[in-house]
């Protein structure tokens, strides 16, 4: 039985389903859209055409439908709600958006503990810190955090060969951490404050110790040390988020970023800023 070889020697089939892969791709790009990422609060939407899911419930009800809506992105086709610790920049919006979607809401056992107000009212889905989920077409995984919570993760999302990173509230960079954002190609990432401008600022001195401490927020310049050692050659957006609106200036961690993408010779990556209090515009994948 004679074998169909196509170009470069590959079996038919085989080049067919790459077709097909390109194709999905075309028709159903990852979209990923930042509603919010800073103290003052954190919430994004992430969809693959198919599986639409919500990451952290930071701004209120109103709020959050408001901006999806803005975009295009009717909050009843989201599947599901991710959470990544019980900090109230994360979840105050939780209970009524949970309330009004009635749909499963995931999040660490011990963050689930942590959140005993409304328990009852939301379907939560408690698992442990480091596990991979299946959420319809997405595999999520999560990773643990060194964050001041109780057990705070960032998560991955992957869908048909495609990658996307959220990894903000974290002291540092630990290797494990740098493992999971491996091929990410969009990545949000923190980078809260500069360091000199957390030490003369306005926050006490206690405060400036919790930021500053492992397990406090990501400077800028841990960001640019991550980039000159680790970010991924594939990752094609990066977006910087979570930025201190007391010690950090967008302008300012731009630039810290690009001086170290542009050591680094990076050429194929776009990188953007999360303004605090706005929301982005679609990145696509
Ligand atoms: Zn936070
Ligand atoms: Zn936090």
């Amino acid at each position: 039985m004679p074998r169909f070889k196509g170009s470069g020697g590959w079996p038919i089939t085989t080049l067919l389903a790459r077709l097909a892969v390109q194709v999905n791709r075309v028709l159903f790009p990852v979209r990923f859209l930042i509603l919010a990422s800073s103290s003052a609060g954190n919430s994004a939407f992430i969809s693959d055409g198919m599986t639409h899911l919500l990451v952290d419930c930071g701004l209120s009800r109103k709020e959050t439908f408001a901006r999806l809506e803005a975009n295009g992105v009717d909050p009843c086709c989201i599947d599901a709600i991710l959470i990544t610790h019980e900090h109230c920049d994360h979840v105050s919006g939780l209970g009524p958006i949970a309330k009004k979607l009635e749909k499963p809401v995931y999040l660490t056992s011990a963050t689930a503990s942590a959140l005993e107000e409304g328990k009852e009212a939301m379907h939560f889905r408690p698992f442990q810190a480091g596990s991979k989920l299946s959420i319809g077409s997405f595999e999520v995984q999560s990773f643990s955090l060194p964050h001041d919570a109780e057990d705070p993760v960032g998560y991955t999302f992957s869908s048909n060969g495609r990658k996307v990173g959220v990894c903000t509230d974290l002291g540092y960079m630990p290797d494990s951490i740098r493992y999971h954002l491996q091929d990410c190609d969009i990545l949000l990432l923190e980078s809260n404050h500069d360091l000199e401008m957390l030490k003369v600022g306005p926050y006490p001195w206690s405060l400036k110790q919790r930021v500053m401490s492992r397990r406090g927020h990501l400077s800028n310049d841990v960001v640019s040390q991550f980039i000159l050692d680790d970010l991924s050659t594939r990752t094609r957006k990066l977006v910087l988020g979570h930025l201190s609106e007391q010690n950090n200036l967008p302008a300012l961690a731009h630039m810290v970023a690009a001086q170290a993408i542009d050591r680094r010779g990076l050429t194929n990556i776009d990188l953007t800023v999360s303004e605090p209090r706005q929301q982005s515009s679609f990145f696509e994948i």
